[in-house]
């Protein structure tokens, strides 16, 4: 039986500012989760809170994956349980190609599971993530250059996603991967994505907008608005939200007073 990410009534702050106010979501192997919602309704902070970034204090609720809790465990360790977040806004490493940064990534891995272990051998790693760079079309030269350093919007996505293939995790949370693509970019990212999809894998795909829906079909959209979600359904609520945009959202939900 494939793994679950089970988040339950989730709180978290931010610099004293109480962002989640109580999420609800459960995500299994081989489903494809949609979160959308306006700008600043609490999509980058959940996914940050699920990968354990520091500056996000849980205040409430619960995170377990695969039956261990998440909230204990150091951000390594829930990469090494089969999370895996593509960022929104991936980081430069100038010093560090991203081949480098890849096999590290591998070998720590392999040394956590065994301490005994040399690593992935070179060639092997290198046939592998080839194979993985032709699937994202990927030019090989990019193998040797440093990590996100001059990368185009689309070629650091590209990358987030080449991490992801060979990272090769049970639950990817994509926040925005979709953000700042022209049309082609977003078709080879989301092409790429759909390749990985499977009985294994479990996605959240986190957006703002629903054409990258349409090249990853989502069994479940949810809807997240001040910090909780809202609304849930099938693709066609992604679809409506589109046509509608997110203003009957914020009226039907909306906690703050208006005059
Ligand atoms: P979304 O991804 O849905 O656009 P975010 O999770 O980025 O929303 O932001 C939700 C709210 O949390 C916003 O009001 C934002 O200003 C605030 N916030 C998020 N991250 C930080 C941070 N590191 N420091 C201060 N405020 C933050
Ligand atoms: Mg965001």
């Amino acid at each position: 039986m494939g793994a679950a990410l089970e988040i339950r009534n989730l709180h978290a702050s931010v610099e004293d500012n109480l962002i989640l106010r109580g999420v609800n979501l459960t995500i299994k192997q081989g489903e494809v989760h949609a979160l959308m919602g306006p700008n600043g309704s609490g999509k980058s902070t959940l996914a940050n809170v699920l990968l354990g970034h520091p500056a996000y204090v849980v205040t409430g609720g619960q995170v377990i994956f695969d039956g261990v809790d998440m909230l204990e465990l150091e951000p390594n360790e829930r990469s090494r349980a089969g999370l895996f977040l593509a960022f929104q806004y991936p980081v430069v490493i100038p010093g560090v190609t991203l081949a480098n940064f890849l096999r590290q990534a591998i070998n720590a891995r392999m040394k956590a599971d065994d301490p005994e272990s040399k690593g992935i051998p070179i060639p092997q790693f290198r046939r592998m993530m080839m194979e993985k760079m032709d699937n994202l079309q990927m030019d090989h030269s990019f193998a040797g250059r440093y990590l996100n350093e001059g990368f185009s919007g689309g070629e650091k996505k590209r990358a987030e996603i080449l991490q992801m293939a060979v990272l090769n995790p049970k639950i990817s949370i994509l926040d925005e991967t979709d953000s700042g693509l022209d049309i082609d970019a977003l078709r080879v990212v989301a092409e790429g994505v759909a390749k990985l999809k499977g009985p294994d894998l479990g996605v959240l795909v986190i957006t703002h907008y629903q054409r990258i829906l349409n090249y990853i079909t989502p069994d479940f959209v949810h809807v997240m608005f001040e910090g909780r979600i809202v609304e849930s359904g099938g693709a066609d609520l992604a679809l409506r939200l589109e046509e509608t945009g997110y203003d009957w959202v914020r009226e039907k939900y909306s906690t703050s007073a208006v005059e």
